[in-house]
């Protein structure tokens, strides 16, 4: 089998309310697509950043598209590393590794097409068909600090919808104004619903110890990106002050960017994005560094049920950790992140997998990704980037 062609799209969609979190504000969704066709007729999808940004797009039509033509997709592997060797002298991280996971990510899917099977059967089998989701969301819609009655409502119509965990923003307001809005969704959910905050690295360290030891009191389980990714000293810091799980790694890039991250034990839960590390053999590959030091491997995912249907095929693969008689989810078992906020491409692009009665979603069981990319959509909300 043979590639004989590699298009990208750039897909954006307006947001009739913006949201924020602790960095910015936006208005608008977008995403980049990688489509790639072989000469029997298979046609593989890709995801590439989670950023959006055209000019992943461009490194891909521009740098990667000479090399793949003729390649044969099984080779993905190999290819991976001849894509990275290309790029390395440009910084190692960064849009070209964007470009790289959503080349590999496509070409899983022509792979798993190819031979009638789902791509976790193809990356070491089916630890479990159905993976336990979390929901994120409780972004901040408004600018007042007080207005705290709409993520309660939003916290508890989750709970409704039978999500077993969930994920609000920190760091979008003062701290005292942060931990009362914690605070009114814990006691909106009560204490069986685990609760997670994300900061998106909006804290110095003492900053976000001193917010840590209250988000103890209120039983949260893990404080994602409390400092900047490059602040691995910071990381530490944060994680022998506090008791609660400290989560992060969705701004790292690739298995060498992970590795001082697993060496040195700066997280207890590393997060690597399918869209930016470099895709899903690069993904794995984190996986297996994060297991040998039993950190838990709970992918990061934002993006469109391209992204989301790659990180159910990762998750299904991975080993509880540790392996115990009666694993629980979060604690032993791997699950996935399923961003609710408004995204008018995520349901378009490809259907949204459905919540079960036990706040879980079936690994897709057809060949490759198993999904049905609607290339109507994606040209509705997109355009082909041609560099
Ligand atoms: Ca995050």
């Amino acid at each position: 089998m043979r590639i004989t062609d590699v298009q990208t799209f750039h897909l954006t969609a307006k947001l009739d309310k913006p949201f924020a979190w602790s960095l910015r504000w936006t208005d608008t969704r977008s995403a980049v697509l990688v489509k790639i066709t072989t000469d029997e007729g298979i046609v593989g999808w890709g995801e590439a950043g989670s950023s959006g940004a055209p000019a992943i797009a461009t490194v891909i039509t521009s740098q990667y598209r000479p090399l793949l033509l003729g390649r044969d997709p099984f080779d993905v592997e190999i290819i991976w590393e001849e894509l990275y060797a290309l790029t390395r002298d440009a910084g190692q991280k960064g849009t070209a590794i964007d470009a790289i996971s959503g080349v590999d990510i496509a070409l899983w899917d022509i792979i798993g097409k190819a031979v009638g099977k789902p791509i976790h059967k193809l990356l070491g089998g089916c630890a479990r068909s159905r993976v336990t989701v979390y929901a994120t969301g409780l972004y901040y819609y408004d600018q007042d600090p007080r207005a705290v009655a709409a993520r309660v409502e939003e916290a508890c119509h989750y709970r409704e919808q039978g999500y077993r965990a969930m994920k609000m923003k920190i760091g979008g307001l003062s701290i005292a104004d942060d931990l009362f809005h914690v605070r009114a969704i814990r006691d909106a959910i009560g204490p069986d619903v685990p609760l997670m905050v994300d900061a998106n690295h909006g804290y110095n360290a003492y900053t976000a110890i001193r917010i840590g030891r209250r988000l103890e009191e209120l039983d949260v389980l893990w404080l994602e990106e409390p400092v900047v990714p490059e602040d691995l000293d910071g990381y530490l810091r944060v994680k022998s002050a506090l008791d609660l799980a400290i989560a992060g790694g969705e701004c790292e890039y690739t298995r060498f960017g992970f590795l001082p991250l697993v060496e040195r034990r700066a997280v207890d839960i590393v997060q690597p994005d399918l869209g930016r590390v470099g895709g899903l053999s690069e993904a794995k590959k984190i996986a297996s560094l994060a297991n040998a030091a039993q950190i838990a491997c709970i992918p990061h995912v934002w993006g469109t049920g391209i992204i989301v249907a790659a990180a159910l095929q990762l998750i299904a693969t991975l080993p509880n950790c540790p392996p115990v008689r009666n694993p629980q989810s979060i604690w032993h078992e791997p699950v996935l992140e399923f961003d609710r906020t408004p995204n008018p491409l995520r349901g378009r692009v490809a259907p949204e997998p459905e919540l079960d009665a036990e706040g879980a979603i079936a690994v897709p069981p057809g060949p490759g990704l198993g999904i049905e990319v609607d290339e109507d959509a994606v040209r509705h909300f997109g355009r082909e980037v041609i560099w």
